[in-house]
C-alpha cells in the first residue's frame, strides 16, 4: 500500500503499459477511508484511438489471434482463471470497499469460474449443416464480431470484467475495456495477468478513464463493431443512442433494476427474513438485481418487520479487512450523497423508517442499515433505484395484486418468491415479467445460468451459453454441389 501511493498506474495498450496521451491522471480512493490509494493515468479519446486501432490489428486476417486454434483460446483463458486464483489473496478489493472476506469467498471463485466456463466453450461453439432447398451444401459458421467495446461498473469489478472478457475471448473477438472511475486496480491487475498468461497483443486493451470522455468514444467509435455495457439505465439510454447516431454497432446492455421479492404466508419465516435481507443489503445494497422491493402478505407483515428490522440492526457495519464485517463503505462521495438523500426523501414521502437511516462512521462512506416499512408504491423509493443499503418493505393481500404491483415499473431484472405451495410458485414466477426469478433463494448465479434484464433494465443475456450469441456473427455459407442426396 505504502508503495502503491507512490506509483501511478498506466493504460493497458498492446500488452504493454500507456501513459494517457494528455498526460492526465486521477487519484482512485480508499471508500472506507476517503484517503487516495494512488494515481491512475485517465484515458481519453485519443487513448481510445490508439487501443482501438491496436484491437483492430490484432484482430486482421491471419494476425497469431485469428490464426489460433480454438483450443489454445480456451486454454489461455484457462491459465488467465489459474493465475488469478493463484493471486486471490492479492486480488481481493481494495478499492471497492466491498468486505474483503466476501471479495475473497464470493467475487474471485466466481470470476475463475466464469473464465474456466468460457474456456471450455471456446471449441464447442459449433455452427449447423442445413438441408436448404436445391443442389448445395449450406453451413453456418459462428464467427467473432470483430473488436468488443466493453464499458463495466465498480460494484463487482473484477465479476464484470470476467462476464466481459469471457464470452468475447471464448469467441475470438478482440477487447477495448473501460474499467469503472472508481475501480481501476484490480482490472489493471488482470491486464498485467492477461500479458503473463500469453494474449498476444491487442487482443485486450484495458482503459481507466470517465464515462462522458473515454466510455462515449468508445460507444460512438466508427470502428468498435459491438459495445457491451453494465451500468445505469441513464447511460444505458446513451449508449444505445450513440450506436444509432455512428455505426449501428451491435449493443447489449445490462443496467438497473426495482426487483420485487414477494414473500406469500405460507413462506418459511425465518428463511424468508435472512434471505431478503440478503437480496437487499448484499454488496452494501449495490446490485444491479437487489430485491429492493420486500413486499410481504398482510397476515405475516408485522412478524416479518419487526424481524428483517431485528436482522438489519445486527448487521455488522465497518473496517472490510476485519472477517466479522459483513458490510463496507459505500463506493465513493457520489453514491453516498445519493443514498442518504433517497433516505431523506423516504421520510418525507410518508415511509415509515423502522432503523438506519444515517451515517456509521466518522470518516468513509459508511451508512447504516436502514429499513422503511409502510413504503407505498408511488413514492420515489418505491420506484428508483436507490443502490444502498436501505429496504423497502410493501404490504399486500392478494397474489393477484402482488403480481401487478410487482409489474409496475420500468424495469425487469430480477425477482423472487418465497412459498411452500408450488403451484403459487409456478405462478408467480411465470407472471413476473423480470430476466431472472429465484424461488426461495436469492441472488444465486451461476456461470452456466443467463442474466439480464426485460424492458429498461437491458438488452441480451450474459453467462450460460446464451452469453456467446452476443459476441458472435452468424455467417451463413452456401455451395453449389453437382448433385445433392438425403
Ligand atoms: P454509470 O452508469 O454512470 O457508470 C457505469 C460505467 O459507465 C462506468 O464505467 C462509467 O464510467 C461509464 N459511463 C458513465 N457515463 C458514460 C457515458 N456517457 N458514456 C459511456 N460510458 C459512461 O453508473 P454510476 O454513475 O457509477 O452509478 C449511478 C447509478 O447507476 C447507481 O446509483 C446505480 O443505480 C446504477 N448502477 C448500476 C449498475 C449495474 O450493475 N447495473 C452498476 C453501477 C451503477
Ligand atoms: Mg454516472
Amino acid at each position: 500500500l505504502a508503495l502503491a501511493g507512490l506509483l501511478t498506474l498506466l493504460l493497458f495498450i498492446n500488452n504493454q503499459w500507456h501513459d494517457a496521451v494528455s498526460g492526465k491522471t486521477f487519484p482512485t480512493i480508499n471508500p472506507a477511508t476517503g484517503e487516495v490509494i494512488c494515481q491512475v493515468a485517465e484515458a481519453d479519446e485519443a487513448d481510445v484511438e490508439k487501443a482501438v486501432k491496436a484491437a483492430r490489428d490484432a484482430f486482421r486476417l491471419g494476425s497469431p489471434w485469428r490464426r489460433m486454434d480454438a483450443s489454445h483460446r480456451g486454454l489461455l483463458l484457462n491459465r488467465l482463471a489459474n493465475a488469478i486464483e493463484r493471486d486471490a489473496a492479492y486480488l481481493a478489493t481494495l478499492d471497492n470497499g466491498k468486505p474483503y472476506a466476501v471479495s475473497y469467498t464470493v467475487d474471485i471463485p466466481n470470476v475463475v469460474k466464469c473464465l474456466r466456463y468460457y474456456a471450455g466453450w471456446a471449441d464447442k461453439w459449433e455452427g449447423k449443416t442445413i438441408p436448404i432447398d436445391g443442389d448445395y451444401f449450406c453451413y453456418t459458421r459462428h464467427e467473432p464480431i470483430g473488436v468488443c467495446g466493453q464499458i463495466i461498473p465498480w460494484n463487482f469489478p473484477l465479476l464484470m470484467q470476467a462476464w466481459k472478457l469471457g464470452p468475447a475471448l471464448a469467441t475470438g473477438n478482440t477487447v477495448v475495456m473501460k474499467v469503472a472511475e472508481q475501480t481501476p486496480l484490480t482490472a489493471l491487475y488482470v491486464a498485467s495477468l492477461i500479458k503473463e498468461v500469453g494474449f498476444p497483443e491487442g487482443v485486450v486493451n484495458i482503459l481507466p478513464g470517465m464515462g462522458p470522455s473515454a466510455g462515449a468514444a468508445i460507444a460512438r467509435h466508427m470502428d468498435v463493431d459491438k459495445v457491451a455495457f453494465t451500468g445505469s439505465t441513464e447511460v444505458g439510454h446513451l449508449i444505445q443512442q450513440a450506436s444509432g447516431s455512428s455505426n449501428l454497432k451491435k449493443v447489449t446492455l445490462e443496467l438497473g433494476g426495482k426487483s420485487p421479492n414477494i414473500i406469500l404466508s405460507d413462506a418459511n419465516m425465518e428463511d424468508a427474513v435472512e434471505q431478503s435481507h440478503f437480496a437487499l443489503f448484499f454488496n452494501q445494497g449495490q446490485c444491479c438485481c437487489a430485491g429492493s422491493r420486500t413486499f410481504v402478505q398482510a397476515d405475516i407483515y408485522d412478524e416479518f418487520v419487526e424481524r428483517s428490522v431485528e436482522r438489519a440492526k445486527r448487521r455488522v457495519v465497518g473496517n472490510p479487512f476485519d472477517l466479522k464485517t459483513e458490510q463496507g463503505p459505500q463506493v465513493d462521495q457520489e453514491q453516498f450523497n445519493k443514498i442518504l438523500g433517497y433516505v431523506s426523501s423516504g421520510k418525507r414521502e410518508g415511509a415509515k423508517l423502522m432503523c438506519g437511516g444515517g451515517v456509521a462512521a466518522d470518516r468513509g462512506y459508511f451508512i447504516q442499515p436502514t429499513v422503511f416499512g409502510d413504503v407505498q408504491d408511488n413514492m420515489t423509493i418505491a420506484r428508483e433505484e436507490i443502490f444502498g443499503p436501505v429496504m423497502q418493505i410493501f404490504k399486500f393481500k392478494t397474489v393477484e395484486e402482488v403480481l401487478t404491483r410487482a409489474n409496475d415499473t420500468k424495469y425487469g431484472l430480477a425477482a423472487a418468491v418465497f412459498t411452500k405451495d408450488i403451484d403459487k410458485a409456478n405462478y408467480v414466477s411465470s407472471g413476473l415479467r423480470a430476466g431472472t426469478v429465484w424461488i426461495n433463494c436469492y441472488d444465486v448465479f451461476g456461470a452456466q445460468a443467463p442474466f439480464g434484464g426485460y424492458k429498461a433494465s437491458g438488452t441480451g443475456r450474459e453467462l450460460g451459453e446464451y452469453g456467446l450469441d452476443n459476441y458472435t456473427e452468424v455467417k451463413t455459407v452456401t455451395i453449389k454441389v453437382p448433385q445433392k442426396n438425403s
